[in-house]
């Protein structure tokens, strides 16, 4: 998150001034880190729980699975200019074309993903959307989704169009390419410690891991783009926007299938319906998962319990420590609203080997228990505020205090794929003053040439067709060429 904005401001104003503080020693460890998340370019084609169950008439409503679709377009927009402008030097390094299938059993479900098929296809983001109920059909797409399997209804939706992404990868390089610039730092196995305002301006306390020395930084500005450890720094801040804010922390593994004759027979991401009291990131999805030579399985996520807010430099009493008499209220007002929720939680943390292998067998029936390998996912901190009155909303939302001095994350879900449009939101909220200079406003149009378009209607599938052809193109995703 803080690499799309870091670079995007730097390109729009060559002569800003950065200073970007990474607490491990290399870059992109936590939730980007491609071990750490699933790399689905998410853009509503496959993930059933963006689309709700059908309305009273029968319908689906697919306004969100919209939304993110267009929000993936700037991300893919800002990607294919960094590699046109030599920021990101080849797109197969961090982003390839794979299938994306929405996969369903049962007479129930299969009339519910007609319904969203047909809502769907008829507008111009999901035009090459295929759907079919054949069996035959389903297990050429994706042939383990079907062995073994015993007769019932089943249907499946697909686009080639769907992506992975190496996220952690292209934040590395996007840092890296800033770490060179003029006017900008990097510095790594740093930690901000403190986070307050004095006399107008931000004062950051950084530590050096290694010497402990600590230091004291000031900032006009602040992008607290530390994931899961965002918490604490926005209650170091004091501001009142923050109070009664909460985080509870959701740990993940994967099933990992390493086997060649098993991994060569399935080069999709097939999702299925999210389990009706779990998150959305919950949502179960067997994938194809490539990072450079090496070709995996992958299935989850696996809720786990944790303290922690960071994978590799949280503490258990992460948790603990951020509860306030302020915002206590909010994680049990969140608890006692979501009964469902925290059963789902503790059933998932002290699921056995074998009922892992049975959430496995709904996608792939002939799985054998032998082949696969229990790993660490990264931590998610799902944010909880006092104003949402125990719902708890699983989207990715930006934070800014009343000044527009400070921005930050809340949320982790749909994530990294979205992370250039929390950027562009940034710029538009905290720095809306760098687009009023016509060469500023061009040079955002070649970063992101839609960024104040909405390509929704369907006035626009001309010109939606036309840069998404051209994004395509350089990042070398569309596998119909
Ligand atoms: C199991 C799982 C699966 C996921 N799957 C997907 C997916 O398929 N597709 C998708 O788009 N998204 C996915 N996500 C979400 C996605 O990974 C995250 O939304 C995204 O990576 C968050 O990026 P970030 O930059 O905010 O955080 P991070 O990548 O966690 O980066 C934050 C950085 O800040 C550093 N930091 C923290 N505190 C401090 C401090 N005090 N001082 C200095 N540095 C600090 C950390 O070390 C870290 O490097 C998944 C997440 C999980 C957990």
């Amino acid at each position: 998150m803080s690499a799309n904005l870091a670079v995007m401001l730097k390109r729009l104003k060559p002569s800003i001034k950065l200073q970007v503080f990474e607490v491990t020693h290399e870059l992109a460890q936590e939730a980007s880190h491609s071990g750490n998340n699933a790399g689905t370019g998410h853009a509503g084609i496959c993930e059933l729980s963006y689309t709700p169950s059908r309305e009273a008439d029968g319908t689906v409503n697919v306004a969100r699975a919209l939304h993110i679709f267009e929000q993936f377009e700037h991300s893919k927009q800002f990607w294919s200019y960094l590699v046109a402008s030599g920021v990101a030097a080849k797109p197969s390094d961090f982003i390839r074309a794979v299938p994306h299938i929405g996969f369903v059993h049962g007479a129930e479900n299969v009339s519910f993903l007609r319904s969203r098929f047909e809502a769907m296809a008829q507008h111009h983001f999901f035009h090459s959307m295929e759907h079919t109920t054949d069996w035959e059909t389903v297990s050429a797409w994706a042939p383990l989704v079907m062995e073994g399997r015993e007769s019932e209804p089943v249907a499946a939706t697909k686009m080639d169009t769907g992506t992975e992404v190496n996220f952690g990868d292209l934040a590395r390089r996007m840092l890296q390419w800033l770490g060179q610039q003029e006017g900008c730092g990097l510095a790594t196995g740093h930690r901000v410690t403190s986070l307050r305002q004095v006399n107008g301006a931000w004062q950051l306390g950084v530590r050096h891991q290694a010497s402990g020395e600590h230091r004291v930084h000031r900032a006009k500005f602040v992008f607290v783009g530390a994931g899961g450890g965002s918490l604490p720094l926005l209650q170091a801040t004091e501001l009142p926007e923050v109070r009664g804010l909460g985080g509870f922390p959701i740990g993940g593994h994967w099933l990992v299938c390493s086997k060649p004759e098993i991994v060569s027979r399935h080069n999709a991401k097939v999702y299925g319906m999210t389990p009706k009291a779990s998150p959305s990131l919950g949502a179960p999805h067997l994938d194809s998962r490539e990072l450079g030579a090496q070709r995996t399985l992958l299935f989850g996520p696996f809720a786990a319990w944790t303290g922690k807010f960071l994978k590799h430099t949280g503490s258990h009493t992460d948790l603990p420590l951020s509860l306030r008499s302020h915002n206590i209220g909010t994680l049990l007002n969140a608890g006692a609203h979501n009964l469902d929720l925290v059963r789902y939680c503790i059933a998932q943390g002290v699921q056995t080997m074998e009922e892992r292998m049975e959430a496995v067998r709904e996608f792939y029936p002939a799985a054998a228990q032998a082949d696969w390998e229990l790993v660490d996912a990264g931590i998610r901190v799902q944010a909880l505020k006092k104003a949402d009155q125990g719902a708890i909303y699983f989207g990715t939302e930006v934070f800014t205090d009343s000044h527009q001095s400070i921005a930050a994350l809340l949320g982790a879900s749909p994530g990294a794929s979205v992370s250039v449009n929390i950027a562009r939101e940034v710029i538009l909220r905290c720095f809306p003053h760098l687009l009023n200079e016509s060469a500023a406003l061009s040079r955002m149009k070649e970063m992101l040439p839609t960024y104040d378009e909405d390509l929704k209607p369907a006035y626009m599938g001309t010109r939606f067709r036309e840069v998404s052809a051209k994004t395509e193109a350089i990042l070398q995703i569309n596998p119909h060429f």
